[in-house]
């Protein structure tokens, strides 16, 4: 037992711990030991009556330190012994995401760390080390067995390679990047990726690899054709996941082989940019332009912005690919910018794009959802057993019950927002809350008993279109197989996989679904995708909706038509139905013309001074009132424009701080939400007046005592 008595204690370490949100930035803690430790060792330290996990980021002898610190300093309980400490490169990547994102460093570091190496003890982590240990081959045994065979310096894969894919990887081979892979949906960039990591992994075998997916369900998928390759001469236990649908014990399992060094390739959702890997060569983010890179809560990161920062940090190589760039990546991938553009513009097999086909809704009967034409060309899909995908928005599907008598609808008690009808269990439920109540047998206002349904579930399309088809069926002779992906039919754990597979399998003729269906799947047998009501995304407030709406059209075309031996007898054909059939986005994508897109959109924002050619931060509050809310959000606003008028380090620094307003969802479970932009040309002078805000923030915090919540989103992906 090490003696802790203080006078032993003759080092001051800093250590960050998770401490509540918004404490002070520089949040380290002082502790005593008796040796110095070396930078990221993990510690466990005493935080009031808790013991709690700790990383240790510097050590100082005491006698330089003044002899009075003022406060009684605590001894650290224990050291993690068997445990590598994180990289110094690791805690480089954590200190300036936290300076950038606004957050405290022990939260963003903590929050990195596996749930488990928080709560489980120090005898149970090192029991899992062991045990771990035993089982698994250090990859040094296995890099030597595999370098002794002849057939390892023989490609890991028998493909020849598109002319494209070719020369792409060279790019990438004689390149440092960042690149940027545009390249068509089915051109291939899979593979690319795939051969771009064996190359690393050739040329050394002790590199580690990040390939970042937007989606949990898209893991499954990716990781197959990862391990179909990999495995056998990396070993199985070289290839890991990380993402929030494992389990705890799995996800430590994993980050323990990352960490020491074992796993060769992780595949993983935005969190895994966090993953220690100390020889980490290479990161890969598919389909880069997915806001889900976003977190949207808590520390509000951009795995793929972050990417990009630890790869130059590492000097690992980067590679983001989609057939969509977000127009920030876009942007720089211009000749002006810091990226490496990499075109693939054919798909493997020469199939050619998606057919587009507009229907104009003013020319159909009112309230159709349907149209005649789409409807014929979905009966002729199943006819020749190939598949149709039905796409439906997210926003404006939810089915509301009004009061045909006074107007009445089912508002949420807590949130600015409608509950939603529920058939199942005919419940109203709203979607932010979750407050669920059954639905009124007449009106709680007049008393009518004439309640009606407004807006469109997807449950009520699936019904729709079976009434549709029902005719049909019956000359067909066999019952036609509708499937509903959303929210609701994939709760449960792995229903989604579950649906997929039967749809992959030929199980189903129709898929009726939300963006969820649109990414990224490799569905080989639907000739067929149409956007039921894409109209919503063309006018909105949010000035990123028409690229979203862009990338989901463009996604969801590619969708259609993947295996090309399927197009001798059926050309692909994306449908759009839509109210404003000359929209310049319809026919951009007419001609799946994403660079004609990118370049008109580009144009507007330079001339709104938007993002990419700004940056923005977001400053959101939540209280009990929205005046409350609005105060507070006015006094950092007061706050800002002194800071810019009067600190001289803010002299010279161009920011705008808009009106404060109400969020778009302005109450949430009884939370009234306000919001606040900052804008400026410049990301540097954004920071500086952000760093600078920081400490008058906490103090108005404290002044404004209703308000709940509040934060910095930097970056923000929805206004
Ligand atoms: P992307 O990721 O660009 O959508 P994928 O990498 O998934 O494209 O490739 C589309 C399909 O083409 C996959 O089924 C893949 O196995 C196949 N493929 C990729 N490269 C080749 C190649 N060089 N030769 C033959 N088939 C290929
Ligand atoms: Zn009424
Ligand atoms: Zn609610």
């Amino acid at each position: 037992m090490p003696d802790n008595s203080p006078l032993d204690m003759s080092w001051i370490l800093s250590v960050w711990i998770q401490s509540p949100r918004h404490a002070n930035l520089s949040d380290a803690l002082s502790y005593s030991w008796k040796d110095a430790l070396p930078l990221g060792q993990l510690v466990r330290v005493p935080m009031g009556a808790r013991h709690v996990l700790g990383i240790v980021v510097n050590s100082t002898p005491r006698a330089e330190l003044d002899a009075d610190l003022g406060y009684k300093i605590k001894p650290i309980l224990s050291v993690f012994e068997g445990l590598d400490p994180l990289s110094s490169n690791w805690v480089s990547l954590v200190e300036f995401a936290a300076n950038y994102y606004q957050r405290s460093m022990g939260e963003m570091a903590l929050a990195a760390l596996p749930p488990q190496m928080r709560s489980l003890s120090d005898e149970q982590i090192h029991k899992k080390l062991q045990k771990w240990q035993r089982q698994r081959s250090t990859p040094q045994t296995i890099v030597q067995s595999a370098h002794t065979q002849e057939e390892n310096l023989q490609p890991w894969s028998s493909r020849s390679l598109s002319a494209e894919q070719q020369q792409v990887l060279e790019s990438i081979a004689s390149g440092t990047g960042p690149f940027l892979l545009f390249g068509q949906t089915g051109s291939g960039k899979t593979e690319v990726y795939l051969q771009a990591i064996e190359s690393v992994l050739k040329k050394n075998p002790l590199a580690q690899v990040l390939i970042m997916v937007p989606e949990i369900n898209l893991t499954p998928q990716l990781m197959a054709r990862v391990k179909e390759r990999f495995e056998k001469h990396l070993g199985e236990h070289s290839l890991v996941c990380q993402h929030s649908g494992m389990t705890p014990a799995q996800r430590l399992n994993a980050w323990l082989a990352a960490h020491q060094g074992q796993a060769s390739i992780v595949l993983g959702t935005r969190m895994s940019i966090f993953m220690s890997l100390p020889r980490l060569a290479m990161i890969v983010v598919d389909e880069e332009h997915d806001a889900s890179y976003k977190q949207q809560e808590g520390s509000r990161y951009s795995a793929r912005d972050l990417a990009i920062y630890r790869a130059r940090l590492v000097g690992a190589k980067v590679l983001l690919g989609s057939a969509t760039p977000s127009l920030e990546s876009w942007f720089q991938s211009e000749p002006s910018g810091k990226y490496q553009r990499l075109y693939m513009n054919q798909k493997i097999g020469g199939a050619a794009h998606a057919k587009v086909i507009r229907v104009d809704m003013n020319h159909q009967p009112r309230n159709t959802i349907v149209s005649a034409p789409l409807l014929q060309a979905i009966k002729a899909r199943v006819q020749r057993q190939e598949q149709s995908i039905l796409l439906l928005n997210r926003r404006g599907y939810a089915p509301i019950i009004q009061c045909n008598s006074c107007g009445w609808m089912t508002q949420c008690l807590h949130c600015s927002a409608y509950k939603v009808f529920h058939k199942l269990d005919k419940s109203l439920r709203c979607h932010h809350c979750g407050h669920t109540s059954r639905v009124p047998a007449a009106c709680p206002v007049c008393a009518d008993q004439d309640l009606g349904m407004l807006g469109l579930g997807t449950q009520k399309i699936e019904e729709h279109l079976a009434q549709l088809l029902k005719p049909f069926e019956e000359e067909l002779g066999r019952p036609i197989r509708v499937q509903r992906v959303d929210a609701d039919s994939t709760k449960t754990k792995d229903s989604l996989e579950l649906q997929l597979q039967a749809f992959h399998a030929g199980e189903v003729d129709i898929l009726v679904g939300t963006q969820m269906i649109a990414k990224g799947h490799d569905f080989r047998r639907v000739s067929l995708v149409a956007a039921i009501d894409p109209d919503s995304g063309l006018f909105s407030s949010d000035f990123r909706a028409p690229e979203r709406l862009f990338a989901l059209l463009m996604q969801a075309g590619g969708r259609a038509g993947r295996d090309w031996q399927l197009q001798e007898h059926s050309s692909p054909e994306l449908w759009i139905q839509t109210k404003h059939p000359k929209h310049k986005i319809f026919s951009a994508l007419k001609t799946f013309d994403y660079e004609q897109f990118a370049k008109d959109e580009l144009a507007e924002r330079a001339l709104a001074n938007m993002p990419p050619f700004s940056a923005q931060a977001l400053i959101r509050a939540e209280g009990k009132t929205q005046e409350g809310a609005q105060l507070f959000l006015l006094a950092i606003r007061a706050c800002a424009m002194e800071l810019l008028s009067q600190d001289e380090s803010c002299a010279g620094c161009e920011v705008f701080a808009y009106s404060v307003v109400p969020m778009a969802l302005r109450k949430l479970a009884n939370m009234e939400r306000a919001q606040m932009l900052l804008e400026s040309p410049s990301r540097s002078q954004l920071q500086h007046v952000l760093g600078k805000l920081q400490a008058p923030m906490q103090e108005l915090r404290k002044k404004h005592k209703d308000i709940v919540r509040w934060a910095v989103d930097v970056d923000p992906q929805q206004l």
